[in-house]
């Protein structure tokens, strides 16, 4: 396997770093109409982080809701024509937030500049133009979408990145004070995605030493923080899960994920299933695929007593499971990297619907 991927350009880390977001943003202010535009969760609204935004007078604040459904192509062409309507072409945009979060600021710096809908970019090196210039700045640890070169979207027939070099952030800030107030089920859901990328990205045709370095330290400190001591969110920990969250990502990034997030992805696209619960959902079923880890998320859901959804199939239609199958299926490269290139020869179709209903 050849890749040749693009690295974050800049990143800052260390408790408090989130404080020096103004003078690292300050080149940078000078393109476009001269504005920044900072996106972020609304879960902050009137808490103190928006009071520490390094706001100029022209700057803009978006508040996003990502507590509900995955990010969506509609929302960034709606975000996108609105500012430029309004206020022009920004100067860059500042992501704050979870991974739906960092996948917006993504996903609108590439579209600020890529005329059409994102629809039209969803898949690997579709986007013609770099984007402008993009920092996240993640508040809850696991997703990698700091470190990642895709901007995962829901469009109307599928749930798929904008893939590209320009993708990647031009600027990362990892300040672990940021994810203090993160609640236990998310802390949990969401650092389970960091472990499941590693036991993906290191179980597979595409494994290498260069995934496994980064996967073998993402495992063992996700496995301090969450099989170490009953407090789990303490600031230590909350340092070590930022590290692992970026360790998975980059594991991934020179491997892949595979059969859980196969499956994840249709239970997202179908049930809008954030997707730390969904791929803790789905894992939890695949002991027949990584025996191993299956067995050892399974102890940190008992050590932690975090409640993972069984038993919801039996509320599913024949069709919504159809359309999850029509959704995973279609992720051959996952498939490819966790099965084998013959892997339509060893899973079906029935393989993939069985896995759901055990769900
Ligand atoms: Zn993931």
């Amino acid at each position: 396997m050849f890749k040749n991927f693009k690295s974050v350009s800049k990143c800052a880390y260390g408790r408090g770093s989130f404080s020096k977001l103004g003078e690292i943003i300050a080149p940078h202010r000078g393109t476009g109409a001269g504005y920044m535009l900072f996106l972020v969760d609304d879960y902050f609204k009137g808490k103190p982080l928006m009071a520490q935004l390094p706001l100029e007078a022209n700057d803009a604040v978006e508040l996003v809701y990502c507590g509900g459904e995955e990010p969506k192509t509609s929302q960034i062409d709606e975000i996108r024509d609105r500012y430029l309507a309004t206020k022009g072409l920004p100067a860059g945009v500042i992501g704050i937030g979870g991974g739906s979060a960092m996948d917006l600021a993504k996903a609108l710096s590439l579209m600020f500049t890529n005329e059409g809908s994102s629809v039209q970019y969803q898949g690997l090196n579709l986007i013609k133009k770099a984007g402008i210039y993009h920092a996240g700045v993640p508040t809850i640890s696991g997703t990698g979408a700091e470190v990642s070169m895709t901007a995962v979207l829901t469009g109307p027939t599928k749930k798929l990145g904008l893939k590209c070099d320009w993708t990647v952030f031009d600027q990362i800030i990892l300040d672990p004070e940021l994810t203090a107030t993160v609640s236990r089920n998310d802390w949990f859901y969401t650092g389970m995605d960091c472990y499941i990328h590693c036991i993906e990205s290191m179980t597979g045709k595409l494994k290498n030493t260069f995934s496994e370095a980064y996967g073998y330290k993402a495992l063992d400190l996700c496995r301090e923080v969450y099989l170490g001591g009953k407090s789990g969110q303490t600031i230590e920990n909350d340092e070590k899960l930022m590290v692992a969250s970026y360790f998975g990502g980059l594991s991934l990034t020179y491997s892949e994920v595979g059969v859980c997030h196969a499956l994840s992805y249709g239970l997202s696209y179908v049930f809008g299933t954030r997707h730390g619960i969904a791929n803790c959902i789905v894992f939890n079923q695949l002991a027949d695929y990584y025996p191993q880890g299956v067995a050892e998320f399974k102890e940190m859901v008992r050590y932690h007593e975090i409640f993972i959804p069984e038993n919801i199939s039996k509320e599913w239609k024949p069709e919504e499971i159809e359309k999850m199958i029509d959704i995973s299926w279609a992720l051959t490269h996952m498939w490819n990297h966790a099965i084998g290139e013959n892997w339509q020869e060893r899973i079906s179709r029935d393989t993939l619907k069985a896995l759901f209903l055990k769900m």
